[in-house]
């Protein structure tokens, strides 16, 4: 197989998460679709000490595919991508990060409301918390699942964020504009009561977008 295309696009969004400063050492990880399940970060990775050679190919059952370095072990949340990408036809590519404003609302175990429509980016009203379990089991991933029913993004409680987008450029905008909106929540609620949007407002947020392009796929 030619994969050097993925593995490319794939470091890049690694480095550029920790650039921005949403992936601190080995905190996070990410993944690309590829015909034979995922292109996923090695575990105990970390953006500036993955190179694409370190990159895992795996199926979607976990099991390492050839291409991968020996001794190569995939993501500790192989689980949690695999069955994304199991799930959900539309994911190219998964970022689960421990960034800080997610992480911090998801350690109140809270969702992030409908204080703003971009939060309709995300694919409903709100994005929801998905309750804490062990970090890199099964029971996260169906967690997670749970949480991302009818949406494309979740908060992890105590633990951090997951996403999935169309396309690796699709998935770092996704990630930005998710901990831009944490912050901005957090920041609006500790200033004072803040006014959540209406069903109605939030219904026309999601039909302007349809004719929208925020550039997340
Ligand atoms: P990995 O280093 O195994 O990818 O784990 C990092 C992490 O975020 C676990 O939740
Ligand atoms: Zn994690």
């Amino acid at each position: 197989m030619d994969d050097g295309e993925p593995r490319q696009a794939l470091a890049e969004l690694y480095r550029a998460l920790g650039r921005h400063g949403l992936i601190a050492g080995s905190s996070g990880n990410v993944s690309l679709r590829i015909p034979e399940g995922m292109l996923i970060t090695p575990s105990g990775g970390s953006p500036d000490s993955t190179g694409g050679e370190a990159l895992v190919p795996a199926r979607l059952d976990g099991s390492v595919l050839g291409g991968a370095q020996p001794g190569a072990v995939p993501s500790s949340e192989w689980h949690m991508h695999a069955r994304i990408y199991g799930d959900r036809a539309d994911a190219q590519c998964i970022v689960h990060a421990h960034s800080d404003a997610c992480t911090a609302l998801a350690c109140l175990g809270e969702r992030l409301p409908p204080f703003h429509y971009m939060i309709a980016n995300f694919g409903g009203d709100d994005v929801r918390c998905a309750p804490y379990v062990t970090f890199g089991t099964e029971a996260l991933a169906a967690a997670a699942m749970r949480a991302l029913e009818g949406r494309s993004a979740c908060l992890l409680a105590n633990h951090g964020m997951v996403l999935h987008a169309g396309s690796a450029a699709g998935a770092l905008r996704s990630a930005l504009l998710l901990e831009s909106l944490a912050r901005q929540y957090l920041l609006a609620r500790a200033a004072g009561p803040l006014r959540l949007l209406t069903d109605a407002e939030m219904r026309d947020a999601h039909i302007r977008f349809r004719s929208y392009d925020a550039g997340l796929g």
